[in-house]
């Protein structure tokens, strides 16, 4: 990070006031980080900063390390336990905590919550409503400990992930899909108004036929898309026909790919029934979302083609179904045991897979509720991690997280406990980095950055 970019976040820091107006009974935890902001003011652009912690979890060998020591020097990692520690370093003791890499969830909608109003969200929202909602739930999910996201919501989380990078929101990094790829009427089109109401084109993502389809993608990418999502299949929130029904044919499929590769770009299938999977899969997507209907060939196709399987099944448990209309109640109520059952079947085959969650379908920040599920059905949690680290990041394509290593991005969390001997203590992340800055740290259940902040405090 060059000298000048960091110096703007100090002041921006410094301007928004989370550095001082610390009550006493947080300043001991204050000193470190501020004091490691005025090593960086009075001319050392990159101070080191020494986190220490009980355990860290090396999730490539799956070891824990005990008395871990991480060094952090601007927003990478420098060294985890080196022989020797840099002099006049800022230390952190973090106590009785596991060290993780920050989660990544490969499959979140920022802009919104889900509930009574989604259905009319399409022609009541404006784009700004969305944007300040993704600054809302972006700040929960990170604090959650999600310090990367694969968003699925137009230019609102375009926009979120530039702002985190250059320091301006807390948030998640972000890999945006900009508009997701469906075929007019289907479930990546709004559907249910009346004729003349919201008809949109390959702009907005709806696009039929190969042509039409290889315009939206270079429109997406031309806007920002590091990833084009695709509805391969119908689904469960939207007004359209049988859940499982293929929208998109092979043809249509296999252009979109082509196109996307050409830019250096994945495909995401959102795909439900077993047709669609199989079309999406064969046509070289390099994720099935959700994956509901999974038969015996598509599990050897995807193994054989190492095609990732981003579950979402915790959301089984937490959707408002009393708050949607009947006809997605019942879609609901057909896909979300099949989808379970699927994933029990892809873990014990050995498909690839990656974590994954469709938050904002159930409450923004419960992410790691989709681990529990992962072990329930049949993952070790030592594997169930990986998801959300080294199969998330080579889904996403970055190496540069993933793993607590050095040279590596500075996002790090800490669970209380062993996470190999309960999971669910992802769910209680206390700790926070992201890219060498500290945002959330609780003490004595209190988050003394969050307390700062306002909105997304937990
Ligand atoms: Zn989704």
């Amino acid at each position: 990070m060059p000298t000048t970019f960091r110096f703007r976040w100090i002041t921006r820091a410094l301007v928004a006031g989370f550095l001082f107006n610390v009550p006493a009974s947080a300043q001991d935890a204050h000193a470190t980080h501020s004091g490691a902001m005025s090593g960086a003011m009075s001319g050392d652009a990159h101070p080191a900063m020494v986190l220490r912690a009980a355990r860290l979890l090396d999730v490539r060998s799956g070891r824990m390390l005990e008395n871990a020591v991480v060094v952090v020097r601007g927003d990478r990692i420098e060294s985890v336990n080196p022989d020797q520690l840099p002099e006049g370093a800022h230390e952190m003791d973090l106590g009785d905590v596991t060290l993780l890499p920050g989660f990544i969830d490969a499959h979140t909608h920022l802009v919104s919550q889900i509930g009574a109003g989604s259905f009319t969200d399409a022609v009541m929202q404006t784009l700004a409503d969305a944007t300040l909602g993704a600054v809302k739930y972006g700040g929960i999910t990170v604090r959650a400990g999600f310090t990367t996201v694969r968003d699925f919501g137009g230019d609102a989380t375009v926009a979120l992930g530039h702002a985190v990078e250059r320091g301006d929101v807390v948030g998640p990094r972000v890999v945006p899909s900009r508009n997701p790829l469906g075929i007019t009427g289907g479930h990546c089109d709004i559907t249910g108004f009346a004729p003349g109401v919201r008809e949109v084109g390959p702009e907005e993502g709806v696009a039929d036929g190969p042509w039409e389809v290889v315009e939206a993608v270079r429109y997406q990418i031309k806007h920002g898309a590091q990833v084009i999502k695709t509805c391969a299949t119908a689904g469960v929130l939207s007004m359209e026909g049988p859940v499982g029904a293929q929208q998109y044919s092979l043809e249509e499929m296999e252009a979109m790919v082509r196109e996307a590769a050409r830019h250096g770009v994945k495909v995401a299938a959102h795909a439900h029934g077993s047709d669609g999977i199989e079309a999406a899969v064969r046509a070289g997507v390099a994720s099935i979302e959700h994956g509901s209907f999974l038969t015996e060939e598509i599990i050897s196709l995807m193994k054989e083609k190492g095609t990732y399987l981003v579950p979402t099944t915790y959301l089984a448990d937490r959707i408002p179904l009393d708050q949607l209309p009947a006809l997605v109640r019942s879609k609901a109520e057909i896909v979300l045991p099949v989808m379970r059952e699927s994933l029990r079947r892809a873990v014990a085959a050995g498909v690839p897979i990656a974590f994954g969650t469709d938050a904002g379908v159930y409450p923004h920040g419960e992410n790691a509720g989709e681990f529990e599920i992962y072990v329930r059905m049949g993952m070790s949690p030592l594997d169930a991690l990986r998801t959300a680290t080294l199969n998330a990041a080579d889904l996403l394509g970055v190496d540069d997280r993933g793993v607590l290593a050095a040279g590596m991005l500075a996002d790090i969390i800490a669970v209380p406990g062993n996470p190999l001997e309960d999971i669910t203590v992802t769910r209680d992340v206390r700790f926070v980095m992201l890219g060498g800055r500290p945002i959330k740290h609780v003490m004595g259940g209190m988050d003394m950055h969050g307390m700062h902040h306002g909105a997304g405090g937990r």
